[in-house]
């Protein structure tokens, strides 16, 4: 019997015996980097001579592995193997074995969580807690999932007529191409690809080129857990040649994307164009950027509020689709909340996040680094630099968490995702040009309002228009099965990633009806 669903604990690393535990697994993953790994096709191992370098950000010097790189005719192989797979025995596999593969991925995870997350901090910079969090998102992924799955084998009862017996069921798609981003690494790529593949399809997946260990690492514990051949095959290279060429493949049956807008609207356009040989339309489930506001209203806990912007804004350095980069606060209490994020702005430092002892670690990479330090110059012209600014790109990518004063709403600092610890703050009149402000971007992923009064937080439940919307605390931090994550307009197509409507866009219904 599968017991109900609980989110995955995170780790109390105060409690010594939980640090060195920690340390302890940074060792182990240290003694494996500059390993290098193959693609896996059909279960068969790939070595390519061209490869993907993946190097811990905080430490350039420091390589995590040399992993194969895949191309067209790669990329080829793959779906056929895929195909052969899924019509050969994937898409006729019992629910219940496929949901099993997950609840035993979940126990492998479980068991050496602190080395995942320990792989993490290195080939993420991800401090610490961020880490452990990512994994237990994993984890709670494939709990969930497998618990949904089991939920929608039999499909959903429908009526039947005297002499008419009908049902109503869910049957896989087909090949299913998983395309992940860097940021959530783990959760992301192991999420993505769990959905796609519990539900029946087999899987292409191509994790994003600056962190493609884990991804390798995930596929081994897919195959201890008992993953038959070729239901997942593993092909990272780079998104410009492998995903386009399987974005735009006929054979492709549906793209699952987590990603920025700008790739996200690539691919829905591209997967939009019927190819020759090709006989369905493309399914594509996009979810991309943010622009994420808290709106601080006069009637508020003001610490609440400047906590929450501070750890909305900086955790893992604003690489979050949900981090706040912008907030929003009523005119009367502006000075007040700004100078307490100052405050606690100066507290949080960014540097080398396997020591621990930063709030935050180092930017994925040289060309996220000079992105944010352009939009550092850009915010200097159009509000006031208070805190941060100042970075250092001469051992790993370091931004310090960079807080501009009095911005514009339609500043291009209040309007685009800089993705990066730099957050505007913005004064409103009243409430009501609060939600105005905070609707005023293309995006529409998370949001938060701090506010005591209750006629506030219920205008904001019909106006604030935002897939995850959070009162009196933080905009990021979504968890499995509690809090369903997807945005509106331009971040996605709002799949609700780990809620009870995100495994049923895998699939298509089929209705069977008997006459007698
Ligand atoms: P990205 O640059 O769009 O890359 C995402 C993935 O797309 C990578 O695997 C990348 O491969 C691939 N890709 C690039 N070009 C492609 C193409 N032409 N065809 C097919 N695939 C292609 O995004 P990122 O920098 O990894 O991630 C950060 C972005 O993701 C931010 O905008 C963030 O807001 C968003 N995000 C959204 C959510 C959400 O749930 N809404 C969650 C997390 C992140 P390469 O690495 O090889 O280029």
């Amino acid at each position: 019997m599968v017991v109900a669903y609980k989110h995955e604990p995170f780790t109390d690393f105060t409690v010594e015996e939980n640090k060195q535990a920690m340390l302890d697994a940074l060792k182990k993953v240290e003694a494996d980097l500059g390993k290098e790994y193959p693609l896996i096709i059909g279960g068969e191992r790939i070595t390519t001579e061209d490869k993907i370098v993946s190097v811990n950000p905080a430490n350039k010097d420091e390589i995590i592995g040399y992993v194969s790189k895949a191309n067209k005719e790669l990329a080829e192989k793959a779906m056929k193997t895929a195909e052969e797979a899924f019509e050969s025995f994937w898409r006729k596999s019992d629910p219940a074995v496929r949901a099993d593969i997950l609840f035993r991925s979940a126990a492998i995870v479980r068991k050496r969580k602190h080395e995942f997350s320990a792989l993490l901090i290195k080939e993420g910079g991800k401090p610490w807690n961020e880490a452990d969090a990512d994994t237990a998102e994993a984890i709670d992924f494939m709990e969930y999932y497998g618990r949904q799955m089991l939920k929608l084998k039999n499909g959903v009862e429908v009526e039947s007529r005297p002499i008419e017996f009908n049902q109503f069921h869910y049957i896989p798609l087909g090949v299913g191409l998983v395309i992940s981003p860097w940021n959530f690494l783990f959760a992301i790529m192991a999420g993505t690809t769990v959905a796609a593949m519990v539900t029946g399809n087999t899987v292409l997946l191509k994790p994003a080129s600056a962190t493609p260990v884990i991804a390798y690492k995930f596929m081994e514990v897919l195959e201890e857990a008992g993953m038959p051949a070729g239901v997942v095959n593993y092909i990272p290279g780079p998104g410009s040649e492998v995903g386009d060429y399987l974005v735009d493949h006929p054979r492709t049956r549906f793209v699952s994307f987590t990603g920025s807008r700008e790739v996200g609207t690539r691919i829905f356009e591209r997967a939009g164009v019927v190819h020759e040989g090709q006989k369905w339309l493309k399914r594509t489930i996009i979810e991309m950027g943010g622009k994420d506001t808290i709106v601080v209203d006069k009637e508020a806990d003001l610490e609440l509020a400047a906590q929450s912007i501070v750890k909305s804004a900086f955790g893992f350095s604003g690489q979050k689709c949900s981090a706040c980069s912008r907030a929003v606060i009523h005119a009367d209490v502006y000075d007040q909340v700004e100078k307490r994020v100052i405050e606690l702005t100066k507290e949080v430092s960014a540097g080398n996040p396997a020591t621990n002892e930063h709030f935050t670690g180092p930017v994925i990479d040289q060309a996220a680094y000079d992105k944010i330090m352009s939009y550092v110059e850009i915010g200097k012209n159009e509000g006031e630099l208070l805190v941060g600014g100042d970075s250092d790109d001469s051992k790993g990518w370091f931004v310090n968490p960079t807080v501009f004063g009095n911005v514009a709403p339609d500043a291009r600092i209040m309007q685009e995702e800089i993705f990066g610890p730099v957050v505007a703050l913005s004064k409103a009149k009243d409430f009501d040009e609060a939600i105005e402000i905070a609707n005023n971007t293309e995006y529409g992923l998370t949001g938060a309002v701090i506010t005591n009064n209750r006629s506030h937080l219920e205008q904001a439940r019909e106006d604030f228009h935002v897939g995850n919307l959070y009162f009196n605390r933080g905009c990021t931090g979504a968890i499995v099965g509690y809090q369903p994550f997807g945005g509106f307009n331009m971040s996605g197509t709002d799949s609700k990633a780990g809620g009870p409507d995100y495994l049923i866009q895998h699939m298509q219904g089929k209705t069977t009806s008997e006459m007698f």
